[in-house]
């Protein structure tokens, strides 16, 4: 989207409030994804009320699932369009509002890859390598306005790579709805790790979304025939449950013994990897036991990272037409519940981790600390690490960090 804008002449401007156009990115997955996308909108419009001529431009998967509410329900949105024409964000916006294309012709965008995001200044850019899901979990709405499963190409994964190395990224995250399914085989997904190590200048490449099932145990086990050094020891791989019986009405394969053989197997192929997971809580039929084998299971696969979702019923989805829906307020419970329980253990992890000494990237140098990452944790998901500025360093550069403290998340450390 930032290619096809900065292609047709727009730039970033400094603040919200001197901008001509306002971009929102939205989301539409889960009923909180929802609302947080209605509060922006709203938050934007008391900008646009101070500055006249800012026009606001709602994008992404709300605009695309409630393109007919978005126009009904939200005059304050000028213009709004859907995740399917991120690509050409440019020469839209461009004709809705009458202005004057900055490009000659429109060849030099449509060669470009349509997935590139400028990001000048940043250690880390996520890529993606495909869209889309068949799975059909019968919670996620996420193929209804994502459609079917399709890869993108291996080439325009490279170029995308190569043309964010080239701004100053060392660390690339491949994030998907569905990761593993990549090319179709996992021999497919494991060529395109070892392809993007000839793009020089990264440093780390980090494995996202990965379903807990055979294709992700057939790449972690062929991790071990590669030589993959820039691959960080992590994984991410969301369970959604960990009863069976949950699981089958979720329209999920695994159980809580596959899930820890999973992380188990990535904790060996990879040492010093940790995983993160995502449970979703309050699915219809969910019962205290089902509440019960989710604390056995954190306890027992002792995921270093956990997201917690409450379910909420989408429009469009097999579970939102099932009976036994549990009260959201039961939901909140259980989800209270479960996060303390991992908050116990990660306390415990944290403390553990003090004298310990990590390899770590720059993500941020401020005046008086520099704000890095060790290879164990994912950009904007996990947790920082705080340094003294000591030295003169700039986002994207390594060094190896003694952990001296920490906090609930983030931790203190200092350059060794
Ligand atoms: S695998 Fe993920 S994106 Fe696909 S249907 Fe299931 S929850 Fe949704």
């Amino acid at each position: 989207m930032e290619r096809s804008l900065s292609g047709e002449g727009f730039t970033r401007s400094e603040t919200v409030e001197t901008a001509d156009f306002h971009l929102i990115n939205s989301c539409a997955f889960i009923e909180d994804a929802k609302m947080e996308t209605i509060r922006t909108v709203l938050d934007a419009a008391k900008i646009k009320k101070k500055h006249k001529n800012q026009k606001l431009v709602l994008v992404g998967c709300f605009s695309e699932r409630y393109a007919d509410n978005v126009r009904s329900d939200l005059p304050e949105v000028d213009f709004s369009f859907g995740t399917g024409r991120y690509h050409e964000a440019g020469t839209l916006i461009g004709s809705k509002f009458g202005l004057q294309s900055a490009s000659e012709t429109r060849s030099d965008t449509e060669n470009l890859s349509p997935l590139f995001a400028i990001v000048k200044g940043a250690s880390f850019a996520p890529v993606k390598i495909s869209d889309g899901c068949d799975r059909g979990c019968s919670f996620c709405a996420i193929p209804i306005f994502r459609g079917k499963f399709r890869d993108i190409p291996l080439q325009t994964i490279l170029t995308e790579c190569r043309d964010l190395a080239a701004t100053g990224v060392r660390e690339v995250c491949l994030v998907s709805q569905d990761s593993n399914s990549y090319g179709g085989k996992p021999e497919a997904f494991l060529d395109l790790l070892e392809a993007l190590h000839e793009v020089d200048d990264l440093h780390w490449i980090r494995m996202l979304y990965m379903y807990p099932d055979g294709k992700t145990e057939a790449i972690l086990k062929g991790l071990q025939n590669r030589k993959l050094p820039k691959l960080v020891p992590y994984l991410e791989s969301p369970v959604q449950h960990a009863s069976t019986r949950m699981l089958r009405a979720m329209r999920r394969i695994g159980d809580r013994q596959r899930f820890k053989e999973i992380f188990d197997l990535a904790r060996n192929v990879m040492p010093g990897s940790e995983v993160r997971t995502s449970i979703l809580l309050g699915f219809p039929g969910e019962t205290e036991a089902d509440v019960e084998e989710v604390l056995a299971f954190i306890e027992e696969s002792r995921p270093e990272k956990l997201a917690l979702f409450s379910y909420s019923p989408e429009e469009g989805t097999p579970g939102a037409h099932l009976a036994d829906q549990v009260p959201i307020e039961i939901t909140r419970e259980r989800v209270n519940r479960v996060r303390n329980a991992f908050l116990l253990q990660h306390a415990n992890r944290q403390r553990d981790l003090v004298g310990q000494t990590f390899r770590c990237m720059v993500d941020e140098t401020q005046d008086q600390e520099i704000i890095a990452r060790r290879a164990q944790d994912a950009p904007e998901a996990d947790g920082v690490v705080y340094l003294p500025n000591s030295r003169l360093l700039s986002p994207g550069d390594l060094v190896n960090v003694q952990i001296t403290g920490f906090a609930e998340f983030d931790l203190t450390g200092v350059i060794v």
